[in-house]
């Protein structure tokens, strides 16, 4: 047990280790060690860009060493070498991190899931998944798919994400609406700490309350703590089809208000709300040719799953009297399509899907991921507008996102920016969301771009109590260094 003093002075570490580089530099040695673990093929010291660079292209590390583990053991041996050495290193899963949480911030070794991508087992009755956390997001969706399951999340990255990196970063998505959060439906996990120890939290059971449930503590850490290298998973039995509507709405108001009605009239087969903007799917129709049937100020996107023992045919027409009562009558509506096939389903998804992909296709793009109350959620957007309207060459400011979560992404894209105009914007939108007890990161974590900004959401103490796990679980800093927690 730590006393008083002790406690104090791993603090004073805390606040001091943040501020070191790499502790030591790779050496041939090292790279020979390396190889004597993984072989040859497994480190790699050539083509690294794919590994260096993030997703939005804004940032580049400068590793010359990536390492390919393919099993627990070898990420313990690395890890524990690592440890012994002071060698820096950050852990990558499908590197499509929006945060520059998965690249090194300078000459970290990258650790690859990539090969550790096996399925192991998968429970049929009670839907639990057991896998490496390497396995990509979709591969994972098609395999529980066939058994009559589906993953309990989704997100417009799953044809590139891990499993691992999902946990990691406790992502969101589309169907948080429906199944929640990871730390719900994460059952076991297994995670090789900073000295290579292997923590077997593995349970396929939902129910296990003894003790401290530690495996919480890895579900959104985003390789700070340790490496994730095994995980269960609940998954939801999948429903028997899928319908998607896009929807016309006259104002944001309308969306929320929208929002409830269908909640009270939907509750048991609604599996996603999501909203955008018209700026949004000008970007989506410009950059991607992706047409809307009809032009709206504001579009929701809302889906119905159906499940064994309901009458498809029945919830359909209930959906088509509602959305009919809800243009003639109501007035919150004003024109609506639904899918009805696989084919229409997924065009119409593909408009919000690839959002970012749109996004990031036009100029300089910037990106934020906020979580607000209804009442001031879509306010920042305007207000966002307003504070950039003499930027000569500012292409849009747009605002969509997951809306039944309270959730806002905020893209903003111009010919370029400069470090003053950034710093403006960021300091603007983070004082807003902070004044309203938002969250300055609804859900892609703060990584390395957003690190600086965690006080925005959460007291200096329980800050200060995220330090001293992160001494606790890895003393020397070696796992992300620069990552998620502030230097101050
Ligand atoms: C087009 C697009 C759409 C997106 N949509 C969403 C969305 O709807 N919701 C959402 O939440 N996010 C979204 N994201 C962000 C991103 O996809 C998620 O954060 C995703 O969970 C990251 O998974 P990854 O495997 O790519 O992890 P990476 O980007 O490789 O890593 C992310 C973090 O997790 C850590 N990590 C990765 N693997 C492990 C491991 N095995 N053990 C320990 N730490 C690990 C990394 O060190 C890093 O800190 C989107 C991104 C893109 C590009």
């Amino acid at each position: 047990m730590l006393s008083n003093v002790k406690f104090g002075n791993s603090l004073l570490r805390l606040f001091r280790f943040n501020s070191v580089r790499q502790l030591n530099s790779i050496q041939a040695a090292n790279v020979d060690y390396f190889k004597s673990v993984l072989g040859e093929n497994r480190v790699k010291q050539t083509d690294l860009e794919k590994y260096n660079r993030d997703w939005l292209g804004l940032h580049e590390g400068k590793s010359s060493l990536t390492l390919v583990p393919s099993t627990t053991e070898d990420v313990s041996k690395i890890l524990s070498y690592c440890n012994d050495h002071r060698l820096q290193l950050v852990v990558q899963g499908g590197n499509t991190s929006l945060v520059a949480g998965s690249v090194p911030q300078d000459d970290e070794i990258i650790i690859s899931m990539e090969a550790m991508n096996k399925i192991i087992e998968f429970n049929d009755t009670t839907g639990v998944l057991t896998c490496q956390p390497g396995v990509i997001l979709e591969t994972a969706e098609s395999f529980v798919n066939e058994k009559g399951y589906m993953m309990p999340y989704d997100l417009g990255a799953k044809g590139s994400c891990h499993v691992g990196g999902n946990i990691a970063t406790n992502a969101g998505g589309i169907r948080y609406v429906r199944y929640g959060s990871l730390h719900g439906s994460v059952l076991g996990l297994e995670a090789v700490k900073a000295d290579g120890t292997v923590l077997n939290m593995m349970s396929t059971l939902r129910k296990d309350n003894t003790g401290y449930d530690l495996k919480q503590l890895f579900i959104g850490s985003e390789g700070t703590l340790g490496v994730i290298t095994k995980a269960s998973i609940l998954c939801p039995v999948k429903p028997i089809d899928k319908v998607v509507a896009l929807l016309g709405v006259p104002s944001y108001e309308a969306s929320v208000k929208l929002l409830k009605i269908i909640r009270s009239r939907f509750v048991a087969y609604l599996s996603a709300y999501e909203l955008m903007d018209q700026t949004t799917m000008d970007s989506v129709h410009i950059n991607l040719h992706l047409e809307p049937p009809f032009s709206a100020p504001f579009y929701v996107l809302f889906e119905i799953s159906i499940f064994p023992g309901s009458s498809e045919e029945v919830i359909r027409d209930n959906l088509t009297n509602f959305l009919d009562t809800m243009i003639s009558d109501e007035g919150i509506v004003n024109d609506a399509v639904l899918s009805t096939d696989l084919t229409s389903y997924n065009k119409l998804w593909a408009m919000r899907e690839q959002i970012m992909i749109a996004i990031k296709a036009e100029g300089e793009a910037l990106s934020y991921d906020v979580s607000l109350e209804h009442k001031d959620y879509y306010r920042i957007v305007d207000i966002m507008r307003e504070h950039l309207a003499n930027k000569k060459d500012l292409i849009r400011v747009s605002g969509h996102g997951h809306l039944a979560d309270n959730n806002l992404h905020l893209a903003i894209s111009a010919k370029s920016f400069t470090s003053d105009e950034i710093k403006s914007i960021e300091t603007l939108l983070h004082e807003w969301v902070g004044e309203r007890n938002g969250s300055v990161s609804a859900e892609h974590g703060l990584g390395m771009k957003k690190r600086h900004l965690i006080y925005y959401s959460k007291q200096r103490e329980v800050v200060d109590l995220m330090k001293q796990l992160k001494q606790l679980f890895d003393p020397n800093n070696i796992l992300n260094p620069k990552k998620l927690l502030p230097d101050n």
